[in-house]
């Protein structure tokens, strides 16, 4: 077999942000933030989401946020500038996923185009952190529906978190197949075909087809690791940058 050179080569989990919050029944949830970064095999470098911006206000009374590090710093320490970036994946435009997107003016942005339409219609959900996302200086590809995107990387429409959200997989040579839910599936735990929606889901019908999507995908692609965006159980055992999946 002849390795394709443009195929991801490495995939690293950069976590931005780990934080205790609350759940109901007294209990906490261990939450994680993060974002993604691949190399492919012919050197080019592709972010999946960027983070919390800079400037982010918490609520007050919110939990604290520990093991901060931005995607900045995290890029810094594998040796890289935000103009190595070549390409980066946005899989939603919430405050969490895309606050540094303005850093990246050298790369391309790829969305699904129904979500993109959506954000710049101006609805409220995204409007908090426009300038981030919709900065003059940023190029954008709109995608419709599932695509493959170059060889060993496909984009996976899941909507229902929000309208046009996107999930990733990923086929890396050695792992195999690494599904990134983000958050059509943020927690392990939601990852069943008759998960109820949480009040940051938009609907629940589509959110409910898109989890189907991803079980069906796992089954016939015999994906090896799925990970869940905000998981920090899950997170803990996960291998974090600067180690990588390859
Ligand atoms: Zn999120």
């Amino acid at each position: 077999m002849t390795p394709n050179s443009s195929a991801p080569q490495k995939l690293y989990l950069l976590q931005l942000s780990t934080s205790t919050v609350p759940f109901p029944g007294g209990r906490t949830l261990d939450m994680s933030m993060g974002c993604y970064l691949l190399e492919t095999g012919d050197g080019r470098h592709i972010l999946i989401d960027s983070g919390l911006p800079a400037d982010y206000q918490r609520a007050p009374g919110s939990p604290s946020a520990e093991n901060e590090k931005n995607v900045i710093e995290h890029l810094a320490d594998l040796g890289l500038r935000p103009d190595d970036i070549d390409t980066v994946i946005c899989t939603h435009f919430d405050v969490d996923h895309a606050g540094h997107h303005d850093s990246f003016t050298r790369a391309e942005f790829i969305v699904q185009r129904e979500h993109y339409d959506l954000a710049r219609s101006g609805y409220e959900r995204y409007a908090p952190i426009r300038a981030h996302w919709d900065h003059p200086d940023l190029r954008y590809r709109l995608v419709d529906g599932d695509t493959e995107l170059q060889p060993g990387l496909t984009l996976i429409k899941t909507s229902g978190h929000t309208p046009g959200h996107q999930s990733v997989l990923v086929r890396l040579p050695r792992t195999g197949p690494v599904l990134l839910a983000i958050d059509a599936v943020a927690i392990q735990g939601a990852f069943t075909p008759d998960r109820q929606a949480s009040p940051v889901d938009e609907d629940e019908e589509q959110l409910r087809a898109s989890t189907r999507k991803l079980l069906d995908l796992v089954e016939r692609e015999q994906v090896a690791l799925t990970i869940f965006h905000h998981d920090g159980q899950q997170w803990q055992t996960l291998k974090k940058a600067p180690s990588f999946y390859d």
